[in-house]
Protein backbone atom coordinates (compact mmCIF):
# COMPACT_ATOMS: atom_id res chain seq x y z
CA UNK A 1 0.00 0.00 0.00
CA UNK A 2 1.13 3.41 -1.12
CA UNK A 3 1.84 5.24 1.80
CA UNK A 4 1.80 9.25 1.57
CA UNK A 5 1.76 12.47 3.87
CA UNK A 6 -1.80 14.00 2.97
CA UNK A 7 -2.32 17.58 3.56
CA UNK A 8 -4.90 16.91 6.56
CA UNK A 9 -2.13 14.84 7.86
CA UNK A 10 0.29 18.02 7.77
CA UNK A 11 -2.31 20.01 9.55
CA UNK A 12 -3.04 17.56 11.96
CA UNK A 13 0.87 17.27 13.24
CA UNK A 14 0.89 21.13 13.27
CA UNK A 15 -2.16 21.08 15.39
CA UNK A 16 -0.40 18.58 17.64
CA UNK A 17 2.82 20.46 17.98
CA UNK A 18 0.70 23.70 19.04
CA UNK A 19 -0.93 22.08 21.37
CA UNK A 20 1.23 19.84 22.83
CA UNK A 21 4.24 21.85 22.99
CA UNK A 22 5.71 20.31 25.88
CA UNK A 23 5.35 16.98 24.90
CA UNK A 24 7.17 17.89 21.41
CA UNK A 25 10.09 19.63 23.11
CA UNK A 26 10.19 16.70 25.59
CA UNK A 27 10.86 14.52 22.68
CA UNK A 28 13.17 16.53 20.94
CA UNK A 29 15.17 17.05 24.20
CA UNK A 30 14.97 12.96 23.90
CA UNK A 31 16.01 12.96 20.26
CA UNK A 32 19.10 15.32 20.69
CA UNK A 33 20.27 13.47 24.02
CA UNK A 34 20.18 10.18 21.71
CA UNK A 35 21.23 11.09 18.76
CA UNK A 36 24.52 13.23 20.49
CA UNK A 37 25.25 10.07 22.30
CA UNK A 38 25.66 8.40 19.14
CA UNK A 39 27.37 10.69 17.05
CA UNK A 40 29.54 11.05 20.07
CA UNK A 41 30.17 6.99 19.83
CA UNK A 42 30.83 7.04 16.18
CA UNK A 43 33.15 9.86 16.32
CA UNK A 44 35.63 7.43 18.55
CA UNK A 45 35.31 4.75 16.20
CA UNK A 46 35.83 7.19 13.15
CA UNK A 47 38.96 8.19 15.16
CA UNK A 48 40.33 4.60 15.75
CA UNK A 49 40.21 3.72 12.45
CA UNK A 50 41.68 6.81 11.01
CA UNK A 51 44.07 7.57 13.90
CA UNK A 52 47.10 7.72 11.18
CA UNK A 53 45.49 10.05 8.84
CA UNK A 54 44.14 12.25 10.88
CA UNK A 55 46.64 12.82 12.85
CA UNK A 56 48.61 13.39 9.61
CA UNK A 57 46.05 15.68 8.79
CA UNK A 58 46.18 17.66 12.09
CA UNK A 59 50.33 17.83 11.57
CA UNK A 60 50.07 19.63 8.20
CA UNK A 61 47.17 21.71 9.14
CA UNK A 62 49.82 22.85 11.80
CA UNK A 63 52.21 23.10 9.87
CA UNK A 64 50.14 25.40 6.89
CA UNK A 65 49.07 27.58 9.90
CA UNK A 66 52.65 28.33 11.58
CA UNK A 67 53.78 28.95 7.58
CA UNK A 68 50.84 31.42 7.32
CA UNK A 69 51.10 32.98 10.36
CA UNK A 70 55.24 33.18 9.88
CA UNK A 71 54.85 35.25 6.51
CA UNK A 72 52.25 37.62 8.23
CA UNK A 73 54.67 38.72 10.80
CA UNK A 74 57.48 38.72 8.73
CA UNK A 75 55.64 41.30 6.17
CA UNK A 76 54.66 43.64 9.48
CA UNK A 77 58.55 43.34 10.49
CA UNK A 78 59.71 44.02 7.02
CA UNK A 79 57.31 46.52 6.20
CA UNK A 80 58.63 48.53 9.37
CA UNK A 81 62.64 47.84 8.50
CA UNK A 82 62.39 49.50 5.03
CA UNK A 83 61.26 46.54 3.13
CA UNK A 84 64.73 46.65 1.50
CA UNK A 85 68.46 45.22 2.04
CA UNK A 86 69.90 47.89 4.43
CA UNK A 87 73.15 47.89 2.19
CA UNK A 88 72.69 51.16 0.42
CA UNK A 89 74.21 49.60 -2.72
CA UNK A 90 71.54 47.00 -3.00
CA UNK A 91 68.91 46.94 -4.48
CA UNK A 92 67.34 43.74 -2.94
CA UNK A 93 63.57 43.50 -1.94
CA UNK A 94 62.40 40.05 -2.13
CA UNK A 95 61.65 38.84 1.44
CA UNK A 96 62.68 35.52 0.58
CA UNK A 97 66.25 36.86 0.80
CA UNK A 98 65.89 39.03 4.17
CA UNK A 99 67.80 38.23 7.20
CA UNK A 100 67.04 40.48 10.29
CA UNK A 101 70.70 41.19 10.70
CA UNK A 102 71.66 42.26 15.03
CA UNK A 103 73.59 45.46 14.79
CA UNK A 104 74.99 45.40 17.96
CA UNK A 105 76.09 42.68 20.77
CA UNK A 106 73.01 43.59 23.47
CA UNK A 107 70.82 42.91 20.34
CA UNK A 108 72.57 39.76 19.47
CA UNK A 109 72.25 38.43 23.15
CA UNK A 110 68.67 39.59 23.61
CA UNK A 111 67.69 37.38 20.22
CA UNK A 112 69.49 34.54 21.20
CA UNK A 113 68.06 31.46 19.97
CA UNK A 114 65.05 33.14 18.43
CA UNK A 115 64.10 32.84 14.65
CA UNK A 116 61.47 32.51 12.41
CA UNK A 117 58.15 33.23 14.78
CA UNK A 118 59.70 33.91 17.85
CA UNK A 119 61.61 36.37 16.84
CA UNK A 120 59.08 38.41 14.76
CA UNK A 121 56.94 38.40 17.49
CA UNK A 122 59.64 39.52 19.95
CA UNK A 123 61.02 42.44 17.25
CA UNK A 124 56.84 43.54 17.11
CA UNK A 125 56.54 43.02 21.17
CA UNK A 126 59.36 45.23 21.66
CA UNK A 127 58.55 48.05 19.14
CA UNK A 128 60.73 47.38 16.35
CA UNK A 129 64.48 48.37 18.28
CA UNK A 130 66.72 49.97 15.76
CA UNK A 131 69.52 47.79 17.08
CA UNK A 132 68.93 45.14 14.23
CA UNK A 133 68.12 45.71 10.71
CA UNK A 134 67.14 44.21 7.56
CA UNK A 135 69.55 42.49 5.18
CA UNK A 136 69.51 40.26 2.40
CA UNK A 137 71.86 37.10 2.93
CA UNK A 138 74.32 37.94 0.47
CA UNK A 139 75.68 41.30 2.14
CA UNK A 140 74.89 39.44 5.37
CA UNK A 141 77.51 36.85 3.80
CA UNK A 142 79.65 39.11 1.99
CA UNK A 143 80.00 41.02 5.32
CA UNK A 144 80.45 38.06 7.69
CA UNK A 145 82.98 36.71 5.16
CA UNK A 146 84.95 40.07 5.45
CA UNK A 147 85.50 39.88 9.08
CA UNK A 148 86.03 42.46 11.88
CA UNK A 149 85.29 45.43 9.82
CA UNK A 150 81.72 44.14 8.67
CA UNK A 151 81.68 46.46 5.38
CA UNK A 152 79.49 44.66 2.81
CA UNK A 153 81.36 44.08 -0.43
CA UNK A 154 79.15 46.45 -2.43
CA UNK A 155 80.64 49.50 -0.86
CA UNK A 156 84.41 48.38 -1.46
ZN1 LIG B 1 71.71 43.26 0.12
ZN1 LIG C 1 75.57 44.96 0.05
Amino acid sequence: MEYKTTESQRLRAKEYAQTHKEQVLAYRKWYNKEYAEKRAAYQRSYYANNKTRLHEARRVYGHEWRRKRLLELRAIVFAHYGNKCACPKCPETNHDFFTIDHITKKARDRDKGKRGISLYTQLIRLGFPDDVRLQCINCNWGREKRGKDGICPHML
